[in-house]
């Protein structure tokens, strides 16, 4: 990618940057919290509602009082505390795995990443079996409030549909692609108002296109998009 093309990124991301904090307002800072913690209810959260993961959340710390009582629990009955956040076996599993890990350095908690560099901590997380970097990411800008931009299904689809991730990038490749033209102290907000925007506004399927501030530069708009409900998988090729 060429100096001209990085400048135009950064400055097109900065548009859509400010564009959202007109239509959003600029997102109120996040309580830091405990990075453990932040990564069990960051698993918790994949391929489900924000409802469903939180009561999942409530009911496994609920129902054991500390991480390690979660790594002795029976598998069944972890399933059972997790099911309301569906994929229970899938995640309960995964969790034990983790938590054993984890305990097999000494400490179960995560407290070391709090004194690791941005890059250190996210190599270390990514290091655990089923973490990927969005779930790495979330832990660090939620939790330790670190500048990262994690990237879920929202903010793939949108960044997608506009034009600034290339039609077929996948999330993994944007992880490492995207940073570079977001601007310094400006992630959370950007994260936190682009899911905002595929909430209330550009929807998987059917994007309310007529009412998006982004439209003017949408490369899907552009090409004739917002009535179609193919789920915003068209490519510029289409
Ligand atoms: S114009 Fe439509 S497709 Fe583009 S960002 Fe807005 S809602 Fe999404």
């Amino acid at each position: 990618m060429t100096d001209t093309e990085n400048a135009r990124l950064r400055q097109w991301v900065a548009w859509i940057d400010r564009t959202l904090v007109k239509a959003y307002g600029e997102p109120e800072p996040w309580p830091p919290g405990d990075p453990l913690d932040g990564l069990i209810a960051t698993i918790l959260s994949q391929n489900t509602s924000d409802t469903n993961s939180g009561r999942a959340y409530d009911a496994l710390v609920s129902a054991f009082p500390t991480w390690d009582a979660v790594i002795r629990a029976p598998r069944k009955q972890l399933e059972r505390v997790l099911k309301p956040g569906g994929l229970a076996r899938i995640k309960s599993a995964r969790i034990q795995r983790i938590l054993a890990s984890i305990a097999e350095t000494g400490a179960l908690s995560l407290d070391c990443v709090r004194n690791m560099t941005n890059a250190e901590a996210e190599a270390y997380l990514l290091g655990f079996d089923g973490v990927g970097y969005k779930t790495v990411r979330c832990v660090l800008l939620f939790d330790l409030g670190r500048d990262v931009f994690p990237i879920d299904t929202h903010v793939h689809r949108i960044l997608t549909r506009l034009g600034v991730l290339a039609p077929g990038m996948s999330a993994e490749r944007a992880h490492v692609h995207m940073p570079r033209f977001i601007g310094n102290g400006r992630c959370f907000s950007l994260h936190v108002n682009l899911i905002r925007h595929g909430r209330q506004v550009c929807h998987a399927r059917n994007p309310e296109c007529v009412q998006c501030p982004l439209r003017r530069r949408c490369e899907y708009y552009s090409m004739g998009g917002g009535t179609s409900d193919d789920g915003g998988m068209r490519s510029r090729k289409s």
